[in-house]
């Protein structure tokens, strides 16, 4: 992407509203602009991260088996009343009525729709176990929307929904989605934890969160410091086979949030030295919730001995548009953001010194070329402006890899590579520049792990 045809208003100034760092940066970035309190657009560069991270979010829920469909956003009162959370719902959620004055929501969540479609097309045991997912906007009147769209009121969430004969399959269920979640943080950098909590309105019995530590967080969690560097199920995990020793493993440490926590038992199993307590960032929850919602809503199979029977669901949300405030918050310093390079708009950028000089706009066209053919996701500022305002916005926007050639270099036949990171430079011949970075970059896209 030329950056003199793309979209990246960025702002000099700090915006004075936004309290923590990663609303601060989004803004200064030209990621996100607030239409009103709590409700985003998603500018190119904001939105290009959230498809990557989307993208991350898919190939993890269907390689754990889960199959992705699409419903609406509005959604038909009636059919919350058959639960009972019509009413019980309150202020959060969006009443809507049509010309017809019928009564709509904009949706909180979907248990409701998705257990109508379960129940009309399901009817045999042996079409479970089933894991129905799909990533929709959301909305919740939040009494507080602050933090820009880490808690805003139209939010973007990935929420699955699992179905199955009984508790013993549903609990498998769970793990499967348990071990995907680790699997899906990991692959955007992220150290997230999963945590006991509470089951909150979904109503239930088994649940986790999972949290990215984070000062600003929202949430004060507990948990032992062993669990910050477990490794991950790599990718040859069989989503097939038995995950309960994996899920053990990591529930077998101590972790909680604030409300499940008991100090007592946090302070009696985890040593003094390995006791964590601070502050985190929500981006994630799993619900086992039995019949809850299959029960009143009439969600049932014909069992293999005829009779029929009342299937069993859990649910599971990530939250997108919350996702990538929270990658900033673990991912920035002085100068702005430094994003991981799997979830990066960009994975690097083209520094044209001196856009206007014949050579140089020659050399550069060059070179962004051979890097698009590489198959790398370049940025070309390719702009009539000086230096300085150049590796200002690269560093504001987080690319992982600066490419700097300026008609000094030309002469010499080098490059100039930054690394975002580490601040560290290297200086190459053009010829090698498309390998080395190709050689940086790849490796980090995480895609298989
Ligand atoms: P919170 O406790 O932060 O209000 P929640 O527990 O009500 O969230 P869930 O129903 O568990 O939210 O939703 C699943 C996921 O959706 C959360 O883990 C979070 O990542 C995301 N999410 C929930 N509410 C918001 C919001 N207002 N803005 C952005 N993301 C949200
Ligand atoms: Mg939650």
């Amino acid at each position: 992407m030329r950056l003199s045809r793309y979209f990246l208003p960025v702002l000099r100034d700090v915006p004075k509203e936004a309290e923590i760092v990663s609303h601060r940066l989004m803004l200064r970035a030209g990621m996100i602009r607030q239409q009103a309190s709590g409700l985003y657009s998603w500018l190119p560069l904001g939105y290009k991260v959230l498809m990557k991270v989307q993208k991350i979010i898919e190939e993890e829920q269907n390689r754990s088996g889960a199959i992705e469909l699409l419903m609406p956003t509005i959604q038909s009162a009636d059919l919350w009343r058959e639960s009972g959370r019509y009413d019980a719902y309150g202020k959060e959620m969006l009443r809507i009525e049509d010309r017809h004055e019928r009564e709509f929501l904009y949706g909180p969540t979907n248990e409701e729709m998705i257990t109508d479609i379960f129940r009309t097309y399901v009817k045999s045991y042996k079409d479970l176990p089933l894991n129905l997912y799909h990533i929709q906007w959301k909305f919740r009147d939040e009494v507080r929307p602050r933090f820009g769209t880490m808690r805003s009121r139209e939010f973007l969430m990935k929420d699955a929904y699992s179905f199955d004969l009984n508790k013993e399959e549903a609990v498998k269920a769970y793990e499967r989605m348990f071990v995907a979640y680790m699997r899906t943080y990991a692959r955007m950098g992220l150290t997230a934890i999963p945590m006991r909590a509470d089951t909150g309105p979904i109503g239930g019995d088994l649940s986790h969160e999972w949290i990215v530590l984070a000062d600003t967080g929202e949430s004060a969690v507990f948990c032992d410091k062993r669990l910050l560097d477990k490794p991950i199920p790599g990718k040859d995990t069989d989503f097939r086979g038995d995950l309960h020793p994996i899920f053990e493993d990591w529930t077998s440490m101590y972790a909680a949030t604030e409300d499940m926590v008991d100090m007592a038992e946090f302070e009696s199993t985890v040593s003094e030295e390995n006791r964590v307590s601070a502050r985190g960032i929500e981006v994630g929850h799993i619900f086992y919730f039995g019949t809850k919602y299959s029960e009143p809503m009439k969600a049932t199979v014909t069992g293999p001995d005829g009779k029929e029977i009342t299937v069993h669901m859990g649910s599971y949300g990530v939250g997108l548009t919350r996702l990538v405030p929270a990658i900033i918050e673990a991912f920035h310093d002085e100068s702005g953001i430094v994003w991981p390079v799997s979830v990066a708009p960009f994975e690097a950028v083209l520094i044209n010194l001196k856009a206007g000089d014949a050579e140089c706009d020659a050399a550069c066209d060059k070179l962004y070329a051979e890097l698009n053919a590489a198959g790398l996701d370049m940025l070309y500022d390719d702009r009539d402006q000086g230096a300085g305002a150049k590796f200002t916005t690269a560093d504001l926007v987080g690319i992982p890899y600066q490419i700097i050639l300026g008609p000094r270099g030309l002469k010499a036949g080098e490059a100039e590579i930054k690394h975002r990171k580490t601040g560290e430079r290297e200086t190459l011949p053009i010829a090698d520049a498309v390998a080395r970075l190709k050689g940086l970059i790849e490796p980090q896209r995480k895609t298989d792990i």
